[in-house]
Parts: structure tokens; C-alpha cells; sequence
């Protein structure tokens, strides 16, 4: 089996105490198994030019870190990554700010990143790339000569053409992306989206259902949903829910049913909207005054970015005047925390909580949306409001689908899943349990990695191209 080597803006080097993340915890096992690499930021900066690459050795993995000056963060990561791809790929083209030097520091940094992991790399080393910060670090790998299998997974949604296009210089980028043997995504309509791209503004030719034609080779186009670990999640839940902060809160909340929405502060996560339909709910259900509590969890996230520091002003204000015209002495209808809580203390929380809420104006996926139906219990489980602008609304179909953008339809959802009877919450939980099963995070890395390894189809020969867009 080829070594692996991952690259991801940052790296999760193991710490004692500290818990594994996302990323980590899908892609450590895979790592370990296959014996490699991961390459990354290290979270540090520097004045001048970086020192060079340290190494990290846990079990059979080596953790490579490289420091990055300042002003390449700046422009790379707040600059291009998180103030131009983060809105545009997430359909606001009316938050992206846009400059060339951004875009300048953006390939820098990815040729700083080649540079520095092709001093590690080897001629069959597999090498799996991370999302949306380093879409050109293939074509600066093989710029170098470097004819590795390399994938691609991008975490995050990938619009329409429509919308990649107004993009500046989208030509410059996105191109890139057929560089890699393998390019992920999330849900069927992000890769029909890269689909359509390629074939419309690439003119890439079509191979197969989901190959084409980039520079004599074939990139591979793949929808690879990221899934959570169901079962394991299941038992951390039930065991969270007996935990002295768990009985707290549910003891702070004397008998009322609990509304639960957990987020990082991101205009992507529609909290304004969400806070707005909450605010109708209280206004047409006058009955669930003081017989519910919504607690909405939401750590600080990019506070350098004003965006995120207006969007904060924007829901604190919203919190305030729900609570100030509904509220009692005695009755608070909406507890807004800012701290970031353990994986063991939301498992608990969602599995205490009525009625999960996820409404993002988009989203990759959404992983709380996962989480709260894995920590249910199956004999009485709460209900799921999920938009059906969040990747997980795919697999998570008999959840209570709503457009955010409907907030009045929203606030009915919410009075729909507070009052559900319990036949309906079991089966309509079942079946999402079921398909949370199927797709477990577990194999997910296997996945990609098997079909990234996979023999390319031959280039010649091909079958007429089909139309773009019918995979
Ligand atoms: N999370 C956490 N503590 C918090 C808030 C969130 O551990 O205080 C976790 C949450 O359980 C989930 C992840 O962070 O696993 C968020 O992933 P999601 O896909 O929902 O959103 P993202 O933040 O990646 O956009």
C-alpha cells in the first residue's frame, strides 16, 4: 500500500488532552493504517522567511509543519481564501472583496507549500490535498515534475458556473483543479456544478460519466459526503446526557423543552434569519411562551474579518430585543453563548434538546445536523429542522426540510417539531439514523482513497461527449 500524504492548510498534530477535530478524527486512521505524512501550517508566524519544516513523529505518522510570514497570512488565508473563495463558493458574491495582490499572496503560499513538501515527498507517495486553500497545489507540484496520484476533496459547496465565474480571474484558478487525478466533493450537485465548469468554461472533454480529459491525463470527478462515526457518537451521547453539565443545564430549564442550534459565528450559517424565524415562532405560538428555551451555542470564528465582526453586532442585537419584548423574570427565552463547548458536552446537550436547528443559507455539509440525529434516543427522539441548503439534507431527507430564507416557514417547522407525535419523530428518526449508518465517517477516507487510486480510464478512444451537467 502507496504511503499517504496529506496536506491541509492546518495539521492536527496530536496533543495530549487536546480533542481531535473533524479532519483529524476522519483522516488519523487511514494515516496510521497506510504509515505517511500530513504537511501544513503550524499556526505560527514570522517576521522574515520562515524557519524550515519541523517534524512531529507520533506512532507511524510524521507531522510536517512549516511557519508562514505574516503578511502571506494575511493575504492568503483572511486575504483571498476567507474573504474571496469562502463567500463565493458559499453563493455570496455580495461579500467577496476581491484584490490582486490577495490573490498574489493566495499562490504564493501554495508555492511556498510545494516547495517545502516536495523536500519530503517520494515518486509513489499518494497525496491527498484539503480543501479551498490550496485548490493550485497540484499544478505546483507537477510544475515541479511530481507525477504522483493526487487528490483533491473540498469540504466546502461548489456553486454553479453562474457564479464561479464572477470570480476575478476564476480562469487563472479554478483550471488548476485538473491538475489532480481525483476531485471530490461533497453532494451530487457540487460535483455537477465542477462538472459543468469544466466542460463550459474549460472545455475539457468528457471520457466517461465522470472523468475528463485535462493535458492528456484524466482528472476523476467524485462526491465523497462526509459522514459522522453514528454509533460511537450514539454512546458518547448517552453517556453525556448523565453528565453533571448536562443535568445542569436541563435542570436550569425546569421542565421547558429545549430548542438547541449550535454554529460558529458565519453569515454562511443564517443566524440572523434563523433568530428572525424564532422571533415569528414566538409571535404566532403565543402558547409556547414560558414552556420553551432556545439555546443557541455560537463560538467566535475570523473575528480579524469585519464581516464576522458585524455579523456578531447583528445577533447579539437580535438576542437582545427577542428576550427584552418576550422574555419574563422568570423566563428567558433565548440563552446566546459564545463559548466553544467539548464534543462530549453537545453530544449530551443534543440529545437533551427537542429540536435541533441547522438552517445555514448554505453549507458543505453540516456536520451538527449529523450529530444531533446520532445522538437521539431512538425511543424518543427529538426532531431535526434542517435547510435544505446544507449538503446534509441529502442523506438526512426525513428530517423537517425548510428554506431559511422563509422565516415564517421556519417558525411553523419549529412549532411542527415541538409538537410531533412520537410515532412520527421515531420513524422519521430511523430512517436518518439508518442513513447516517451507511455513510459512516468510518470508510469515508477509504473511499476516496480507493477511487483515487484506482487505474485513470484510458484518454483514447473516448465514447461522444455527453451533455455538461448529466453525469
Ligand atoms: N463544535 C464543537 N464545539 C463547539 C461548536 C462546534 O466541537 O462549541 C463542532 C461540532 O460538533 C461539529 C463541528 O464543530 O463537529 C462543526 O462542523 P460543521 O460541519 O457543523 O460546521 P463548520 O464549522 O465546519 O462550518
Amino acid at each position: 500500500m502507496a504511503r499517504l500524504v496529506v496536506v491541509s492548510n492546518r495539521v492536527g498534530v496530536p496533543e495530549k488532552g487536546a480533542r481531535a477535530g473533524g479532519l483529524e478524527v476522519s483522516i488519523r486512521p487511514a494515516l496510521k493504517q497506510r504509515g505517511g505524512i500530513w504537511f501544513g501550517w503550524n499556526g505560527k508566524f514570522s517576521e522574515g522567511d520562515p524557519p524550515p519544516a519541523e517534524t512531529v513523529e507520533r506512532e507511524n505518522v510524521s507531522y510536517v509543519t512549516v511557519g508562514l510570514r505574516q503578511d502571506d497570512y494575511e493575504e492568503f488565508y483572511n486575504g483571498f481564501a476567507n474573504r474571496v473563495l469562502w463567500p463565493i463558493l458559499h453563493y455570496r458574491l455580495d461579500l467577496a472583496e476581491f484584490t490582486r495582490r490577495d490573490l498574489g499572496g493566495y499562490f504564493r503560499v501554495n508555492e511556498f507549500f510545494a516547495a517545502n513538501l516536495e523536500k519530503f515527498l517520494r515518486p509513489d507517495d499518494v497525496v491527498w490535498v484539503h480543501d479551498y486553500h490550496l485548490i493550485p497545489l497540484a499544478k505546483a507540484l507537477r510544475e515541479r515534475g511530481h507525477k504522483n496520484k493526487i487528490g483533491f476533496f473540498i469540504h466546502i459547496p461548489f456553486p454553479p458556473p453562474e457564479i464561479v465565474t464572477a470570480l476575478p480571474n476564476h480562469e487563472r484558478l479554478m483550471p488548476a483543479l485538473g491538475h489532480y487525478d481525483l476531485v471530490g466533493f461533497q453532494t451530487e450537485v457540487d460535483a455537477t456544478n465542477f462538472s459543468r465548469y469544466l466542460a463550459n468554461e474549460c472545455n475539457l472533454r468528457r471520457i466517461d460519466g465522470d472523468s475528463f480529459e485535462f493535458d492528456g491525463r484524466a482528472v476523476k470527478v467524485g462526491v465523497f459526503p462526509v459522514g459522522v462515526e453514528t454509533d460511537a457518537f450514539s454512546r458518547l451521547a448517552r453517556r453525556a446526557i448523565e453528565s453533571p453539565f448536562v443535568r445542569d443545564v436541563l435542570g436550569s430549564l425546569s421542565g421547558r423543552a429545549m430548542i438547541i442550534g449550535v454554529d460558529r459565528l458565519d453569515y454562511s450559517k443564517g443566524l440572523p434569519e434563523r433568530m428572525d424565524a424564532f422571533e415569528r415562532f414566538l409571535t404566532i405560538f403565543p402558547e409556547w411562551h414560558d414552556n420553551v428555551t432556545y439555546l443557541q451555542i455560537t463560538p467566535f470564528s475570523r473575528s480579524a474579518i469585519p464581516e464576522y465582526a458585524d455579523l456578531g453586532r447583528a445577533v447579539g442585537e437580535a438576542v437582545g430585543r427577542i428576550n427584552g419584548n418576550f422574555g419574563e423574570a422568570s423566563w428567558t427565552p433565548l440563552r446566546y453563548i459564545n463559548k466553544a463547548h467539548s464534543r462530549t458536552a453537545l453530544a449530551g446537550l443534543y440529545r437533551a434538546a427537542r429540536v435541533g436547528l441547522v438552517t445555514p443559507l448554505r453549507d458543505g455539509m453540516n456536520l451538527v445536523a449529523k450529530e444531533f440525529i446520532a445522538a437521539q434516543d431512538a425511543d424518543d427522539p427529538g426532531v431535526l429542522v434542517l435547510s435544505r441548503f446544507a449538503g446534509a439534507a441529502r442523506e438526512c431527507a426525513a428530517a423537517l426540510l425548510v428554506n431559511p430564507y422563509d422565516h415564517e416557514g421556519v417558525a411553523l417547522a419549529i412549532n411542527r417539531a415541538l409538537s410531533m407525535p412520537l410515532e412520527e419523530r421515531r420513524q422519521r428518526h430511523a430512517v436518518n439514523y439508518k442513513a447516517l449508518l451507511h455513510n459512516d465517517l468510518g470508510d469515508w477516507a477509504e473511499r476516496f482513497l480507493g477511487a483515487l487510486e484506482r487505474p485513470p480510464v484510458r484518454t483514447s478512444a473516448p465514447p461522444p461527449m455527453r451533455i455538461a451537467g448529466g453525469r
